[in-house]
């Protein structure tokens, strides 16, 4: 019935039962339910009615439930607020800049941000009833736990737990890999939503894919899906944070980026945690707009092993879009030609279908990946939201 009145405006009483096929009973039973949690608020009457009384209309009450999302990066994180009809009611980034990025450091952080959010958003009479929290790494989500997050040196650590023991509020907390969080949101908000094949790829430190089939996130038989960035491309290649070598993520991470683009100040910017990657890539983009020789020959090397990654996932996949997101969109105008034509090269033409976008959403995606995961558990679920 939510999902009804999100997805398709207000709805008399009768309307939502034609409908879903609930009896008239049903649906009255469960509407003052969820007016009681503040999910659902009796507007006006329907105006086009044409025989009898005029059915009272209801809709999505929007306002006044909120989710959070924060989104954990090495060297900041980026926390987001939305009520349910999705506006913004609170948004911060905060730079990681000192603290070592050990789990026992950032956790406390984390929810110091989380706590500073409730309290903003709770000072203006809203509720909040969820949060997700989305990590650089692989997550257990029934479990609570990250798996592995090679860029922060976390192993098998209880993120759920901490940070529940940390916010001592009885709150929903759910856990999942940046990507797959930036895919759902591209899946459901960005300038794609909705296209049933889809990929996410986001390149931040590391990269990373969410996989989005047939309308639904895959993740694979642990939760490890969409690790592109460790598909070996170049055995014997550069180390990579992961252990291995020659991953996909030595050639086209954050790393690789500066050290093709801007080789004499890689080392520098890399060593800089006061900068965020998008401040490191900025030199990037600069010299590259200054036509810097070195800076294009770097880029277009970047767009060929950018390519090919692509290929393989166009292989692997076959879906009808790749959204690239990260710093990607930064770089596009120089990697683009290059990538393309290795992308091509490099898969079969049965998959040549396959177009490549940028994301319109931003650096924020994860995080509003998040807030949309969090709201996502309270339409299956409103039992979860408290009566007011
Ligand atoms: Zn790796």
């Amino acid at each position: 019935m939510l999902r009804l009145l999100a997805g398709q405006g207000p709805r008399s009483r009768a309307g939502v039962a034609a409908v879903t096929g609930l009896t008239r009973a049903t649906v009255s039973s469960l509407v003052a339910d969820l007016i009681d949690r503040g999910l659902v608020e009796e507007v006006g009457p329907e105006s086009d009615q044409r025989v009898g009384r005029p059915a009272t209309l209801l809709r999505l009450d929007g306002s006044k439930v909120v989710t959070i999302g924060l989104e954990l990066e090495v060297g900041f994180t980026l926390l987001l607020a939305n009520d349910l009809a999705g506006r913004t009611v609170y948004q911060r980034r905060r730079p990681l800049s000192r603290e070592s990025t050990a789990f026992d450091d950032l956790v406390p952080i984390m929810a110091k941000e989380i706590r500073r959010a409730i309290d903003a958003v709770e000072s203006d009479g809203r509720r909040v009833v969820g949060i997700t929290v989305a990590v650089p790494g692989v997550t257990d989500a029934a479990r609570g736990l990250v798996v592995r997050a090679p860029n922060l040196g976390w192993r098998d650590v209880p993120l759920r737990a901490r940070l529940g023991e940390l916010l001592e509020r009885d709150l929903p907390i759910g856990l999942d890999n940046e990507a797959n969080l930036g895919a759902l949101a591209e899946y459901r908000a960005g300038a794609v939503a909705g296209t049933p094949h889809l990929v996410y790829l986001l390149a931040v430190n590391g990269v990373g894919a969410g996989i989005v089939i047939d309308g639904a996130m895959f993740r694979g038989a642990s939760g490890a899906a969409g690790e592109v960035g460790h598909t070996t491309v170049q055995p014997r290649g550069l180390r990579c944070a992961c252990g291995s070598s020659g991953c996909w993520e030595t050639t086209i991470g954050l790393r690789a980026l500066l050290y093709d683009a801007v080789p004499d100040l890689a080392a520098g910017l890399i060593r800089d945690r006061r900068l965020s990657p998008e401040a490191k890539v900025a030199p990037v983009v600069a010299r590259a707009k200054a036509n810097n020789p070195v800076a294009i020959k770097g880029l277009r090397k970047f767009g060929r092993w950018l390519g090919i990654g692509l290929a393989n996932i166009v292989d692997s996949f076959n879906p009808q879009v790749i959204v690239l997101a990260g710093f990607l969109p930064e770089v596009a105008p120089w990697v683009m030609d290059e990538a393309m034509a290795a992308m091509r090269a490099n898969s079969l033409a049965e998959s040549g279908q396959c177009r490549v976008e940028m994301t319109t959403l931003g650096f924020t995606a994860g995080a509003l990946g998040c807030t949309i995961h969090a709201s996502e558990r309270l339409f299956a679920d409103p039992t979860l939201v408290p009566y007011v």
